[in-house]
């Protein structure tokens, strides 16, 4: 399975996925820092999952999004 990562603005595609390992323990995305290229000049900010394990990313889908 892959989720994929969206704006929480704009709800577009980050063009960022990441596939589910199965342990849920296992950190998320560490240390990877993203911005969004539709509505950056709108909402400036990066976006990260900083210490997030995989029970927890999993528990934030839509389906198979995250919106962040
Ligand atoms: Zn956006």
């Amino acid at each position: 399975m892959q989720i994929t990562l969206h704006c929480k603005y704009c709800r577009k595609s980050l063009h960022v996925g990441y596939i589910v390992t199965g342990n849920k323990d296992e950190k998320v995305l560490q240390g990877l820092t993203m911005t969004c290229p539709v509505c950056h000049n709108k909402h400036p900010r990066a976006m990260s999952l900083h210490n997030i394990t995989e029970g927890e990313f999993l528990k934030q889908t839509v389906g198979s999004k995250v919106f962040v």
